[in-house]
């Protein structure tokens, strides 16, 4: 008997461990909840609730093909090992499968139970599959993994345009083997069950993400050079959840990209290039979290950079947390956050850079605040993100290149429509003041709206100060 231990890869589709599985044998399929380590790493309660509802939607098809779904719990990973071993004794497991996951804990954890496993003659494999490349194998000359996003793409692409990364072989039924699927929880306890109105944002289930891919192929693909930066535009596929929970692969994503532009990765649509490159960007922090293992211990990329005197402004946090710090874009972003599970990358970029520049906070106070709310909550891109934005990370943005929210707002929120749907205290602002942080704090629409928070030409004034002071060596990571 084989067992799929399933983590982050919830489908059946171009699933590389369950597909080598299934052709070595009867398989049954394994998955572990672990509140304790999830809290330990923020996760979301709306993101545990998606892994359940997909889950769901999993154990269906699951059942369809004969194949058993067991679910166990324990509290942190430190009890996987031990766990695995005893569901492979107890059906007889002769080798378990997995997909690799990246990250110091998922990969402690990995070694862990492959040494209990070997040790009491049950086989592992683990597959490359979250990525189109191993990590450690897209390196520059000397041998070193890439800190520079357009080199490591260049690489990549030579690789892609070489042979580009097949899917994996369909799962066929097998014959029953009478043994009970486990029910799905419901809950967890430790995560809210969050508003129905998120959950029905993001529906369940791989037919639902292949249809959301084929939607953007079709309709927006073309258009997403132009449509990407507006944030009132559903210009972007909308499919990170599903590509973090992987619900959907990055392999699938690249095929149904490129059959709509001739195969061709670097002419054609530009609208397909840029696409490529954002799942290029993904990989790329992946591999960055493996090369730099210090990023996924919450590090500075730069070392240097741990010497900013962050304030310690818990009222300004908490305005930014809550979307109240009067400056009318930021509050926008931060109340979709809340309301949805997910912010615009547009909008990601101005609100990390308006904590971590205007106000001075910390970027991990950021990072943590998101991964706490975001449905695609993902340490590579999440950290990779907010490093960028703070200056602190790789190829990041120069610190004196500091975003003024409201101009961001002017040029990518042209006619405030993002801004008045989540801002509706401003909705009978006009189109050109609606932009600007309201100076007395007035009643609109019989609501208060705040004053700002911050001055942004001080502020801005006050970060590039604190940068220039950090020490001139790079030191080397
Ligand atoms: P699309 O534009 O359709 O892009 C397709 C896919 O490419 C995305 O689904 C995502 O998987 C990947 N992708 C796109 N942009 C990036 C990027 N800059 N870095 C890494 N992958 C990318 N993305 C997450 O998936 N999880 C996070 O926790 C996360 N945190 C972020 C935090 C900050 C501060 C910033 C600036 C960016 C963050 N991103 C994160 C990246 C990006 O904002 C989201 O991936 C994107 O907004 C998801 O929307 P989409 O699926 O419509 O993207």
């Amino acid at each position: 008997m084989q067992l799929i231990w399933l983590r982050s890869d919830l489908r059946i589709d171009d699933n590389t461990a369950l597909s080598v599985a299934t052709q070595r044998g009867p398989s049954m399929a394994l998955w572990l909840a672990s509140p304790g380590q999830w809290l330990a790493h923020d996760d979301a309660p709306c993101k545990v609730d998606f892994w359940l509802r997909n889950l769901r939607q999993l154990r269906r098809t699951l059942d369809a093909l004969n194949i058993p779904l067991l679910i166990r719990q324990v509290d942190t990973w430190d009890e996987a090992p031990a766990t695995l071993l005893a569901v492979c004794r107890q059906h007889a497991i002769e080798a378990v499968h997995w997909n690799d996951e990246y990250g110091i804990n998922e990969s402690r954890r990995d070694a862990d139970t492959r040494t209990l496993l070997e040790a009491s003659g049950i086989r592992a494999h683990s597959y490359l599959d979250q990525l189109f490349f191993r990590p450690g194998t897209i390196l520059t000359r000397s041998g070193d993994y890439f800190q520079v996003f357009s080199q490591f793409k260049k690489v990549c692409l030579e690789h892609l345009h070489r042979s580009l990364p097949s899917l994996a072989a369909r799962v066929k039924p097998q014959a029953a083997l009478g043994i009970a699927s486990d029910p799905i929880p419901q809950h967890i306890a430790g995560f809210d069950k969050p508003a129905q109105a998120l959950s029905d944002h993001w529906p369940a289930g791989e037919d639902q993400a292949q249809a959301r891919l084929a939607r953007f192929v079709d309709e927006t693909i073309v258009d997403y050079e132009q449509l990407r930066d507006l944030p009132a535009k559903p210009g972007t596929s909308q499919l990170s959840p599903y590509l973090a929970a992987g619900v959907i692969s990055p392999r699938q994503c690249l095929h149904a990209a490129l059959a709509g532009n001739h195969g061709e990765f670097d002419s054609g649509s530009r609208g397909v290039q840029t696409w490529v490159n954002e799942l290029l960007w993904r990989e790329f922090y992946k591999h960055i979290l493996c090369g730099y293992p210090q990023v996924s211990r919450h590090r500075a990329f730069r070392a240097q950079t741990e010497a900013l005197p962050w304030r310690d402004a818990p009222h300004d946090l908490q305005a930014w947390q809550e979307g109240r710090t009067g400056f009318p874009i930021i509050d926008a972003a931060m109340r979709q956050l809340l309301h949805t599970g997910w912010m615009h990358n547009r909008l990601r970029m101005v609100v990390a850079m308006f904590l971590t520049k205007n106000l001075l906070i910390d970027w991990r106070l950021g990072e943590r605040h998101f991964m706490r709310h975001l449905i695609d909550g993902d340490l590579a891109a999440n950290n990779g993100g907010w490093q960028w934005s703070a200056s602190t990370g790789t190829d990041a943005v120069p610190y004196f290149r500091i975003f003024n929210p409201v101009s961001q707002s002017e040029r990518f929120d042209p006619e405030a429509r993002f801004i008045r749907h989540w801002v509706p205290e401003l909705k009978q602002q006009d189109a050109k003041s609606i932009h600007l942080p309201v100076k007395s704090g007035d009643l609109f629409a019989g609501h208060h709206y705040p004053k700002p928070i911050v001055d942004l030409g001080s502020s801005r004034l006050r970060a590039l100060e604190a940068f220039k002071r950090l020490p001139r060596r790079q030191e080397k990571p």
